[in-house]
């Protein structure tokens, strides 16, 4: 059998279907690019200039109340609007475009500037978990909206353009391409083999250990077997949710925990403020009662080797498919040991 280790290899997503190329002995070539000193800045906790703090006014003359916790406000300048019909277009089976209504929304997490998941106080941050599920919960009773994905981009390399903690809800009528994707493979594993597949994962990840990162009583967190960023990492319910609005009262502390955790290792892996993309799959909201679905978060963090050096998806892995070098099971004890 060959090594996971040594050896080249390619790993199956079956979250998504896919492949994914893995050359460990690659990580032992030096490194000849540019490494460039990181200039952190020491943020204020609030900022005049800042459209998301208490106060202040936003695009379109709206001005920010003096919020004391969460604050959610509709986009202004949103990706989707709520008034637009739902239509389609075909022509000879290749030109096919549907209409897209949906809500998009700004959750802050914090009225302080200079917060962020990894530091916040855990019943801080536990009115955020609540507000999330309010806001699944009001969003997705709107018959128009099938699908509500919240997600959280930190870091202007993952293109936050404002350092205030806050997080986005885009809701719309038809459900994603990724999350359709994961659907479609839970279903099946559940009609063939009549159990839940990430609750199957969550199993073998317990008992073997090599990519757990960090656990509570309600939560477990580790760099999947088919990551494809270098320190990629999922944070998945132990018991069977199919969606957020589903977890008891200790396990919203324990998501609130977990987060934390998990972000502040980031924090500490590279000794930076860790930039990137996060979010929560969970089932549609669309009436059916989606048992298949097993509710997780994804983090996609860009960084690589320093807080400087990031890795890009380039030649062979938008024209064939992912590659790393590092493998998963040495990221995750890198992180065990930020
Ligand atoms: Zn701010
Ligand atoms: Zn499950
Ligand atoms: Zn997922």
């Amino acid at each position: 059998m060959f090594d996971l280790t040594h050896d080249p290899h390619r790993r199956y997503n079956p979250l998504t279907g896919e492949w994914l190329l893995v050359s460990p002995h690659r990580t032992k070539r030096p490194w000849q690019g540019q490494v460039e000193k990181v200039d952190v800045q020491t943020l204020p906790d609030y900022d005049p200039e800042c459209y998301l703090c208490p106060g202040n006014l936003r695009a379109g003359n709206a001005r920010n109340p003096d919020y004391t916790d969460t604050f959610i406000f509709d986009n202004d300048f949103p990706t989707l609007k709520p008034d637009t019909a739902v239509q389609r277009m075909e022509e000879n089976g290749l030109l096919i475009a549907e209409s897209e209504p949906g809500i998009c929304r700004v959750v802050c997490f914090s009225p302080r500037h200079n917060l962020a998941l990894a530091n916040m106080e855990p019943e801080r941050l536990r009115v955020v978990v609540d507000t999330w599920i309010d806001q699944f919960r009001e969003l997705g009773s709107r018959p128009m909206i099938q699908y509500v994905q919240l997600f959280e981009n930190r870091g202007a390399m993952m293109g936050a353009s404002n350092p205030h903690p806050h997080c986005q809800i885009w809701s719309n009528y038809s459900v994603p391409t990724e999350v359709m994707k994961e659907q479609q493979a839970q279903l099946r594993w559940r009609e063939s083999r009549g159990s839940c597949l990430l609750c199957d994962y969550v199993r073998l990840e317990t008992e073997s250990r090599v990519r757990v990162v960090d656990e509570n009583e309600g939560f477990l967190s580790l760099v999947p077997f088919w990551a494809v960023w270098p320190f990629e990492t999922m944070v998945l319910s132990k018991r069977h949710l199919t969606g957020i609005e589903d977890l008891s009262d200790t396990e919203r502390d324990g998501l609130a925990g977990i987060l934390k955790r998990v972000t502040a290792r980031y924090d500490r892996l590279f000794d930076t403020p860790f930039p990137y993309s996060m979010g929560f799959h969970q089932r549609p909201c669309d009436g059916e009662p989606h048992d298949e679905w097993h509710f997780h978060a994804h983090f996609h963090p860009p960084l690589l080797r320093s807080a400087s050096v990031r890795k890009f998806l380039t030649g062979y892995e938008l024209l064939a498919n992912p590659a790393r070098d590092l493998t998963a099971e040495a990221a995750a004890e890198r992180l065990r040991q930020a």
